[in-house]
């Protein structure tokens, strides 16, 4: 089934789409009266083309107007069967409107079954909603409906009130046509009720509301009726004149099948009055009926006419159209029998396929189930992946925290011993590019050893630390750079600093270690922490190495403490 499959088009297509669907509807219910064959052409077109745009909505207002004309057709299975699947789609849609329609024409193509509980299901259900959503037009009309079916089973009281409360809406609206209805069927029960002058000012209300609009057929059987009013109080001539009058209306727009009733009356009227010329009003009628094929007519048709060829006693003829109407009366019932069946036929297969439906909006409920599973994992991916990219930049914060500790020297809080390294290597060739002097200066605590036995490790630690803090303070150039050598032995470079700009910062370095008075008791010449240090100044020039320079710094430290440290020697390298 394809109901359901709903594929997306567009929406501004989809409502240029309806939009010409609802023209047309219109279209086709302005001609659905008079050339039903043609609304129903307009509705199959405008269902194919809401089929191919997979449009729901162009879909069941065309199977709607399929469903009206095919009414007027009176195929009242096709009727229910397409009506039934449009109202399963305007239910699907919500569409209140649509579905308030659908239940108008399936309670009347339930009504015309004679399934009248059936039918006032539908008429109450699409009452509740033209009341909810106040198209009182639908409401009259659904009111009027009910009290058809009332009428049917012959409870006047309820009919009439029904009619009454559709009548006063139809006034408010001002909708003449649905008033000439309205009256027409209150005068058929006031007929019903032998409440004839009721009924005979009703009907006249009705026909004058009918000639105003030029309602043709209205008027003719509101003429047929006052002449079967007429009729039954033996005034013949009276209902003779309105049988003609009628007649003549109806021969005027046209319909055969009203005028097939009325040609009957006639043809009966003047036979009961002896008069042969009915006879030829009932082959007329006959042959309209056959042209229709209205059978229940033929067969009335031909009981008429079995009467009066038997009082004529003309029994072969009345024996035929006995025979006739025998096997009409036969033929019909079969049909309906079958007409019922195929009905009951319909409603199991339209059954099915809300069934089907249903499982297809179950599986889709189903899918949009995994759809909202899958969405909910990505959606924790998404998290997930969140965090990972979170732990990521941690990761690569802590990497770039631990590439930088690993630059610095973990007892003493400087850089180490490669850190300063690399820096010497860049301060080198930046002053062998740039043409500037550069300093190292090496240094080394005096009597460390000795600290350490004296003291213990930690303490030496301790030392260490104080003394690096020390050394940094000094250098106040940001291009200056303290880095641990290695053990209690300690680099500096002064970057762009000539050889007595460094005796004067390596002699500030010795002077605030000294005056930091760390007790080293068994240091000398003084009982402090003190410092050796060897500078080496030299401008880099391609003919000249970094290790020289190394060991030149080297060679001086060993010299200050070949001096008796606590002392600073230089050199100045050329
Ligand atoms: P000198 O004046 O000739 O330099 O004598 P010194 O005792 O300082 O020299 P030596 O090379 O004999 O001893 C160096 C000592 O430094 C040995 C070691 O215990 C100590 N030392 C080296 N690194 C550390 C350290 O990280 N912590 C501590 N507490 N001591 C250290
Ligand atoms: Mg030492
Ligand atoms: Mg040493």
């Amino acid at each position: 089934m394809m109901i359901y499959r709903l594929k997306k088009i567009k929406p501004h297509k989809r409502d240029e789409l309806l939009q010409w669907i609802q023209v047309l509807n219109a279209r086709s219910r302005e001609l659905v009266l008079r050339t039903p064959n043609r609304a129903l052409r307009l509705g199959k077109y405008a269902y194919r083309l809401a089929q191919k745009s997979c449009c729901e909505q162009g879909r069941a207002f065309s199977l709607l107007m399929m469903g009206h004309a095919n009414r007027v057709l009176s195929n009242n299975i096709q009727v229910i069967q397409d009506v039934l699947i449009a109202e399963q789609i305007f239910e699907d849609l919500e569409h209140q409107e649509g579905k308030m329609r659908a239940l108008n024409l399936l309670g009347i193509s339930y009504f015309y079954f004679g399934k009248y509980e059936q039918a006032l299901t539908y008429f109450s259900k699409g009452l509740v909603i033209a009341r909810n959503i106040g198209d009182q037009f639908i409401e009259a009309t659904i009111l009027n409906n009910i009290g058809e079916i009332h009428r049917q089973m012959e409870q006047y009281g309820e009919a009439l009130a029904y009619y009454e409360q559709a009548l006063l809406i139809s006034e408010s609206l001002h909708n003449l046509t649905n008033i000439a209805g309205i009256l027409l069927n209150m005068g058929h029960i006031y007929n019903r009720l032998n409440q004839d002058a009721k009924a005979l000012s009703t009907y006249q209300e009705s026909i004058e509301y009918s000639r105003e609009l030029d309602e043709m057929i209205l008027l003719g059987e509101a003429l047929n009726s006052i002449g079967q009013i007429y009729e039954k109080s033996q005034e013949d001539q009276s209902a003779l004149q309105y049988y003609m009058d009628s007649l003549s209306v109806l021969k005027e727009c046209g319909n055969k099948f009203y005028r097939i009733d009325v040609l009957v009356s006639i043809g009966k009227l003047f036979i009961n009055q002896n008069q042969d010329q009915g006879l030829a009003y009932l082959h007329e009628a006959l042959l309209f009926a056959e042209e229709i094929s209205a059978e229940n007519e033929c067969a009335k048709i031909h009981l008429a006419l079995f009467t009066y060829f038997e009082a004529k006693q003309d029994f072969a003829k009345a024996l035929d159209h006995y025979k006739r109407a025998n096997a009409l009366e036969k033929k019909l019932r079969h049909e309906k029998l079958e007409e019922k069946l195929n009905l009951l036929a319909t409603e199991f297969r339209v059954d099915q396929m809300r069934k089907e439906a249903e499982i297809s909006w179950l599986k889709n409920i189903e899918l949009k189930k995994k759809n909202e599973e899958i969405e909910n994992n990505s959606r924790l991916l998404t998290i997930a992946n969140q965090e990972l990219l979170k732990l990521h930049k941690q990761l690569k914060k802590a990497n770039k925290r631990w590439k930088l500790l690993s630059t610095i020297d973990e007892v003493t809080g400087i850089p180490n011993r490669r850190c300063f390294d690399n820096k010497l290597k860049r301060e080198w060739n930046r002053c062998l590019r740039e043409g500037k002097s550069l300093t190292l200066i090496l240094l080394d605590i005096d009597k460390f050893k000795l600290y350490n036995d004296n003291y213990g490790h930690l303490q030496g630690d301790n030392c260490l630390r104080k003394v690096a803090k020390t050394l940094s303070s000094v250098l106040k150039r940001s291009s200056d750079f303290i880095g641990r050598f290695g053990g209690e032995e300690f680099g500096v470079v002064l970057a762009n600093s000539d050889y007595d700009n460094a005796m004067e910062v390596a002699e500030q370095l010795r002077k605030h270690i000294e005056m930091l008075k760390i007790t080293h008791e068994q240091s000398s010449p003084i009982p402090y922490i003190t410092i050796s240090l060897g500078s080496a100044t030299i401008t880099p020039t391609s003919n000249t190495r970094l290790e020289k320079l190394i060991n030149a710094a080297d060679q001086k430290l060993y010299q200050a403490k070949d001096r008796g440290r606590n002392q600073v020697c230089a050199v100045r390298m050329f």
